[in-house]
Order: C-alpha cells, then structure tokens, then sequence
C-alpha cells in the first residue's frame, strides 16, 4: 500500500472532464498524470451552455470567476415555433433567475471552457500534461493500475479515471456493454464571427427554434464577439466520432419550408461539422477496484439538456472530495463516487432524451407543448427545471 501511495492518479483523457478532475485532485494533494491520445490539449470550437449547477462545483475548486472571464450572460433562453415564428416560451436569465438559484447561467466556447481547466492544471506542480499518449490497456493488480501506452511505455498509477469519452477504452474494460446507442439525430455545428451575422437576426438570447424533427438554436459567445449555431435533425446516417465533415445538401432537406429567420442564418454557414448524436442507457456501477470513469465515459447523454460539460465537472468535484475523505482507500472512494452520482447523471440521461422528443414535435404533439409551456411564468419555468439547476 505505502508504495501505491506515492504513485500519481492516471487520467485518461485530457478533454473537459480529464483536466477538470485532475485540477480537483491537486487541490486535494494528489500528483496526477494526464494522458492525452491528441497531439496538442485542444477543443475544437463551438458553443456550451453552463447552467447554474456547473457553477456551483466551480465555486468549490475556486474557477467560476475564471469561467465567466470569456463567457457571454444571455438574458434570456426562448422557444420558438420554426414554422409559425410564434413564441412557446421564454424564460429571464437575469436577476431573478440568479435570484433564484444563486449562480448564474452563461454560454462558452468550447476552447474557453478547456481553456480554463487547463492553465488551472498548467499551475499546479502537482499535474503532469502528457501529450501523444494514447492508452491501449489498463491492468489494475489490487495494488496499482498499470496502464499500457501507445508508446510500449507501461504507466504505473495508484488509480485510474477514464475521462477517455463516449468510446472510451476503460469503459470497454471495466464495464463492457458494447458501443453507445446511436440515437438517430444528427447535429450540425458552426461558429460565425459577430460581422457575420446580420444585425437584425443577432439576439443576446439562447434561442431554440423547434421544428418537426429538427431544431436549431444560436446564441453568442466570446463575451459576443462570436455566434454559436446547431441546428438538429434525425437522420439515419452514422459516422463514429465527433466533428465529421457535413453535407449542407442533407441539412436544407431538413429545414425546407421553415422561418426566414432560420433559412437565413443557416446560408451564412460556409463551412460545417457534423456530430452524430450518441448516448447509453444509465447504469449504476462503473467503478472496479482502482479504476473508474467520469463524465462521458460513464453517463454520455444526448445534448438536449446542454448538461454534459456541467456533469463531467460535477463529477470531477465530486470524485476528488471523496477521493480526499478516503485516500487510502481509493476503491472504497470510488464506490462512495459513484454512489453519489448514478442516480443524478442517469435522470439527465433519461430527460435529455424526453427532452429532445419535445424539441421535435409534430402536430398535436407540438400544439401540446405550446400548451403546456405557453401560459408559465417565469417562476414556474424555474420550478420545472430546479431538480438539475438546483442540484450538484
Ligand atoms: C452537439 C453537442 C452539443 C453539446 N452542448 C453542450 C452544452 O451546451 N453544455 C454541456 O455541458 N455539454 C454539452 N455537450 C456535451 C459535452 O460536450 C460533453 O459531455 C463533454 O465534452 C464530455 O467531456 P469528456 O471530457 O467526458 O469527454 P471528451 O470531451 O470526449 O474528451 C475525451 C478525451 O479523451 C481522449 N481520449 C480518448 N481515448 C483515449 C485513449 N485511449 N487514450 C488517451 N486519451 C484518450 C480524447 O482525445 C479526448 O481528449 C454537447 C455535446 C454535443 C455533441
């Protein structure tokens, strides 16, 4: 045992939920090494949505200040119909939102939230940031976890988290229930400059249009020097990973006959990336012995709560206060993580899905919705999604 203890935690993986727990376990005391398959610690732009939940778990490792340094403050998140233009709903983001949760609500570039979590990691003499390593196999002997890298090199580590994502490799190993379920949707993601978007569609807001089985949102980011576009739809075509090329011919099939509003925002797009949406069925175990995961690895959910970076860090915060309440026992903490966890990430799971139905409605389904959300105050919009924003 004395000899695992003076060995770092490996992480695998070097994305938003990798480097934000290896920041939360150097503020506990623990060396950490990162093991980053990628050439460069990099993420590849466009927007996130950070609810007040992720900045609760900021709070506890000292970065909200840092997070909303290059985040943009929407005043407010609004449904529209994408055929009638009409509004479903929409929900202030201001002062009574903060009022109501005591954090706030901001949007991000995803290079400015990895960006934060990185030179919080580059700080801390306790984290070593490993490039070009990808991890081919991991060995845990009850004493230490053995990691095998691309290199040959054989990684000795007191523990292992894989923060490895949506196909992770420790998953595989640990848990084993094959690939992720591929839902059918497909997201189609750019970013424009400010002088690119016309004056008279560029809104402060987070506006979600909902069409029959698509939906496209925008809001700006880079403290609004840029604009985030997605636009969803379902789609059977499957290409695993993230960031494939796009093919615009399939978007317009989708989006015909919707808002001038939508259509023209969507021409300003010259270039596209695509992401074919995944997700797992929640699970409650996905820790064995010195190993576990965190963030995608062990819940990937689809989009549609924007919840995925908020969990990862969630997890991230947690993972290390009861790493620090148990460090002699690390597979006992990582039980106790767990614990803490399946339940609130495996609800995100299944209403993320729930979610994105509404999203798409058609017909009575759709008039159903403006029903339902139409006549809500705003109090009553922050009742309804109080069990994820008022949670951690
Ligand atoms: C279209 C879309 C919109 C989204 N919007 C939001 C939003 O608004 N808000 C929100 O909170 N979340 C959002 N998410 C979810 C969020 O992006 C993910 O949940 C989050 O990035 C997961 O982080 P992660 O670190 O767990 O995984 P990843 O970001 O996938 O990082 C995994 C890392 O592990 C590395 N890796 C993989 N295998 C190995 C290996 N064998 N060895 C070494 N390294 C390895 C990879 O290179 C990568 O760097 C969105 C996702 C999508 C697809």
């Amino acid at each position: 045992m004395a000899k695992a203890n003076g060995l770092p935690i490996l992480v695998v993986g070097g994305g938003i939920g990798g480097l934000a727990a290896a920041y939360a376990l150097s503020r506990k005391g623990f060396p950490v090494r990162v093991l980053e398959q990628a050439p460069e610690f990099r993420e590849l732009g466009a927007g996130i949505q950070l609810g007040p939940n992720i900045f609760r778990a900021l709070d506890r490792i000292g970065l909200t200040e840092s997070m909303l340094a290059d985040a943009w403050r929407p005043e407010a998140q609004e449904m529209r119909d994408a055929l009638t233009g009409e509004l479903v709903t929409r929900i202030p983001l201001g002062d009574a939102f903060v009022a109501r949760f005591n954090e706030p609500y901001a949007v991000t570039h995803r290079a400015d939230i990895h960006g934060v979590f990185l030179r919080a990691c580059q700080q801390s003499n306790l984290i070593s940031l490993e490039n070009n390593q990808r991890v081919d196999d991991i060995a845990d002997d009850g004493e230490t976890v053995t990691a095998t890298l691309q290199s040959g090199e054989h990684a000795e580590g007191r523990a292992l988290i894989g923060c490895d994502g949506m196909w992770s490799k420790t998953r595989e190993k640990i848990v084993g229930d094959g690939p992720p379920r591929v839902s059918g949707h497909i997201a189609y993601r750019a970013v424009l400059r400010r002088e690119e978007v016309p004056d008279d569609l560029w809104r402060p807001d987070v506006v979600l249009w909902a069409g029959p089985r698509t939906h496209f949102v925008h809001y700006p980011l880079r403290r609004g020097t840029l604009y985030n576009l997605v636009a969803v739809f379902h789609s059977d075509r499957y290409v695993e990973g993230w960031n494939a090329e796009a093919d615009a011919d399939e978007l317009w099939a989708h989006f015909r006959g919707q808002r001038p509003e939508v259509l023209r925002l969507l021409e300003r797009i010259e270039t596209w990336r695509m992401w074919v949406l995944c997700d797992r069925e929640p699970i409650k175990e996905w820790s064995k012995g010195r190993v576990t995961l965190l963030g995608d690895a062990a819940h990937p959910m689809l989009q549609y709560l924007a919840q995925g970076a908020c969990m990862a860090t969630e997890d991230a915060v947690w993972l290390a206060e009861k790493a620090a309440a148990q460090p002699d026992d690390l597979p006992a903490a990582f039980e106790s993580y767990q614990l803490q966890r399946y339940l609130r990430t495996g609800q995100v799971q299944i209403m993320a899905r729930v979610y994105g139905e509404f999203y798409h409605a058609r017909g009575v389904a759709a008039e159903l919705r403006k029903m339902m959300l139409g006549g809500r105050t705003p109090e009553q919009s922050y009742d309804g999604i109080a069990w994820l924003y008022d949670g951690m």
